[in-house]
């Protein structure tokens, strides 16, 4: 039996921004997790090697609309092996550095899984060692979150994959069907599609990315109907099989002609979301409760309802994002310290990265309609955006959303190249509570993206120097 101040199941983002910080504050910590070092889902499959291909489609599919400009390239030739070789290489090297910064604080990073055994005592099962014991004065619970992957679209083939599988680039399909118009399906989806495949995107709603304002939305979709060989919205997969030439789908959708009602796709891909793990071997044997969508519960100072028993990232609740787990990571190490803190953001950014990016944080537009919230939206268009000219993509709007007011900045919102870098400047604008006066105010760099936000501020009073709408 070996002791320790802080025990944190978990290495994902939640985890070891938890751990470090921990040892950080001197605390003695151990890190247990089943990969060789720190990253979980994020680096390992999901946000990192998704971010390394996407990178990769753009590039794609930037050269093939480059003879608009004048410059022809031949068209690609895709080596598979190399493409994995490199997604594989950006992994390694940010799970070897989080293995390297785990040893220099002197964090014990432990490859296993753990067992509660009582509120203070966890078993490892080591990978290839012997199991240990371990006790600590605090548990950190931070075991993410799992594909969903309900019973219908369950299919013993590996032509029908999750987002991991996917990752993999096990081939390029000639055809390939993605159930679920969530970031997840469209990422990995625009990723097929760039390296050539023939993508079907279907979603049982009336729109893609469920949740997000429609405006956004509604420019990366002119996009995905060019790029994809079609969307089926408000259509259902009811039943797969698993044929010779390849998975036989059922739809049942609104408005969907009976021949292409059963259509035959090369590999389906499965992204209807994802469920928060929280079937930790032994938790039964704490106080900690899960809610009925499976969260575990915690207060915003992310104590479960056994007192050393901490939990955060994507097992306590949504967002399911990583920079949301670190924070979380970091506020229940502070409140270990003794630290009076709490996690209380005012915006958690989100970002798809698609092409368009879509971004956004605080206040949505249609958040505020449901609430009834009284709000003026302030548009720019990239169209009047010399950067974005010059970029050819004026496909962009930024958006922000007021209170009318005191004029302070209540939400973002972003589509367009590049987005995912613009809106940090937004979260950062909501938390220090800035004005339309303060952003634009500031003066933004030019030739740049970011003038968009200076100049969405602008439109707020009626001025902005690149669109002519004066203000009634
Ligand atoms: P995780 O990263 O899920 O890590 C949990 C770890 O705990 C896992 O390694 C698991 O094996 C381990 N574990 C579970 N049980 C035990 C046990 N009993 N003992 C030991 N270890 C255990 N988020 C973003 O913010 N941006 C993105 O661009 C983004 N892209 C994504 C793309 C894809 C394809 C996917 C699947 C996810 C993406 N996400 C993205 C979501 C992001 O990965 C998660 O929000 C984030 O990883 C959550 O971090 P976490 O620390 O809660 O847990």
């Amino acid at each position: 039996m070996t002791s320790t101040h802080v025990a944190v199941v978990g290495g994902g983002p939640g985890g070891y921004a938890a751990a470090f910080l921990a040892a950080d504050l001197g605390r003695t910590v151990a890190l247990v997790d089943a990969e060789p070092n720190p990253g979980g889902v994020c680096v390992y499959r999901g946000c990192i090697p998704s971010k390394a291909l996407l990178h990769v489609a753009k590039v794609l599919d930037e050269a093939r609309h480059a003879s608009a400009w004048g410059v022809e390239f031949g068209a690609p030739k895709i080596d598979l092996a190399k493409l994995r070789e490199f997604k594989n290489s950006v992994v390694t090297r940010l799970t070897a550095g989080t293995g390297q910064l785990a040893k220099h604080r002197k964090v014990r990073y432990l490859q296993g899984l753990a067992e509660i055994i009582d509120p203070h005592t966890l078993r490892m099962k080591r990978l290839g060692g012997a199991d240990e014991m371990l006790q600590a004065e605090h548990i950190i619970l931070a075991t993410g979150s799992v594909p969903a992957m309900p019973a219908t679209l369950r299919l013993d083939d590996p032509r029908v994959m999750d987002s991991t599988a996917a990752l993999d680039l096990p081939d390029i399909p000639g055809s390939l069907l993605v159930v679920g118009g969530g970031y997840i399906g469209l990422e990995l989806g625009s990723v097929y599609a760039a390296l050539g495949s023939a993508v079907t995107v279907v979603e049982m709603t009336d729109g893609l990315l469920p949740g997000v304002d429609r405006d956004l939305v509604d420019v990366l979709a002119r996009r995905v109907t060019q790029q994809m060989r079609g969307v089926l919205l408000k259509t259902r997969v009811t039943k797969m099989q698993a044929q010779p030439p390849g998975i036989r789908v059922t739809f049942d959708g609104e408005g969907l002609p009976a021949e292409r009602r059963e259509q035959v796709f090369d590999r389906v891909l499965v992204a209807v979301g994802r469920r928060p793990n929280a079937s930790v071997p032994g938790l039964d044997r704490t106080r900690v409760q899960v809610n009925e969508r499976g969260f575990i519960v915690v207060d915003a100072q992310m104590r479960t309802a056994e007192p050393s028993i901490f939990a955060i990232g994507d097992v306590v609740g949504e967002p399911m994002l990583a920079h949301k787990a670190s924070h979380e990571g970091r506020v229940a190490v502070e409140v270990i310290g003794g630290a009076k803190v709490a996690f209380e953001p005012r915006a958690i950014p989100a970002v798809v990265f698609t092409d368009p990016e879509i971004a956004w944080c605080g206040l949505t537009e249609a958040q505020a309609q449901r609430e009834q919230r009284a709000v003026t939206v302030a548009r720019f268009p990239w169209g009047a955006s010399g950067r974005a000219i010059t970029l050819d993509r004026v496909d962009g709007a930024t958006k922000l959303i007021l209170d009318p007011g005191s004029e302070r900045i209540l939400g973002v919102g972003l589509v367009g190249t590049g987005a995912g870098e613009l809106i940090a400047e937004g979260v950062l604008a909501i938390e220090m509570g800035a004005t339309a006066t303060d952003l634009k105010l500031t003066i933004h760099p030019h030739p740049t993206l970011t003038e968009t936000m200076m100049e969405a501020a602008e439109v707020f009073f009626g001025h902005a120097t690149h669109v002519y709408r004066p203000k009634r």
